[in-house]
C-alpha cells in the first residue's frame, strides 16, 4: 500500500499522476505467485492541458478471458466503466488508456503489447499506458504513433 500520488514526467516536462487510489488497485492485482493471472483495465481521469490525472480505473471482470500471459478485454464492462465515469462527473473524467499486469518484477512491454497498442489505441490525445510488474511500474504515453516511457520524478 502507499499512501501517496504517483508523478511521472516525460519529455517535454508533462506530467502524469496516478492517484494513491488508482496506485493501490495496481498493486493489489500483481502477480506475486506464479499461478496469478495476468489483470487488465482501462484508465480513467482528467486531463489538465497537457497534464494527465488518473483518478480511476476499471477491474478485470469475470467476463474477461484472463489467463497468466495474455488477457483480452472483450468485456464491455470496461467501456461501460468510462460511460459511468464521464456521466457521473459531469464530463470531467474520460478514458485515458489501458493498464495490465506482467509476471516480472521490473515490466517491461512486450513486441505483443507494442503491435497491439499501435493497432487498436487509435486516438488523437495522449494515451497512457500503465504495466504493473511485482516492484515496479512501467509507465508510457502513446501520441499518435509514438510510444514514450515516462521517468517517475
Ligand atoms: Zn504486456
Amino acid at each position: 500500500m502507499v499512501d501517496k500520488e504517483l508523478v511521472f514526467k516525460a519529455l517535454d516536462e508533462s506530467l502524469v499522476v496516478i492517484s494513491t487510489e488508482v496506485t493501490n488497485t495496481l498493486l493489489s492485482y500483481r502477480q506475486l505467485s506464479d499461478s496469478s493471472q495476468e489483470s487488465a483495465g482501462v484508465l480513467i481521469g482528467e486531463r489538465r492541458g497537457v497534464h494527465i490525472i488518473i483518478k480511476t480505473l476499471s477491474e478485470p471482470s469475470r467476463w474477461d478471458i484472463r489467463s497468466r500471459f495474455m488477457v483480452d478485454r472483450v468485456s464491455k464492462h470496461h467501456q461501460m466503466a468510462v460511460d459511468i465515469a464521464f456521466k457521473k462527473s459531469n464530463g470531467e473524467l474520460h478514458y485515458l488508456g489501458e493498464w495490465h499486469t506482467h509476471p516480472e518484477d521490473v515490466p517491461s512491454p512486450s513486441i505483443i503489447d507494442y503491435s497491439s497498442w499501435h493497432k487498436n489505441l487509435k486516438l488523437s490525445e495522449p494515451l497512457i499506458l500503465i504495466i504493473a510488474g511485482r516492484t515496479d511500474f512501467w509507465v508510457g504515453k502513446k501520441i499518435q504513433d509514438n510510444i514514450e516511457m515516462l521517468k517517475r520524478i
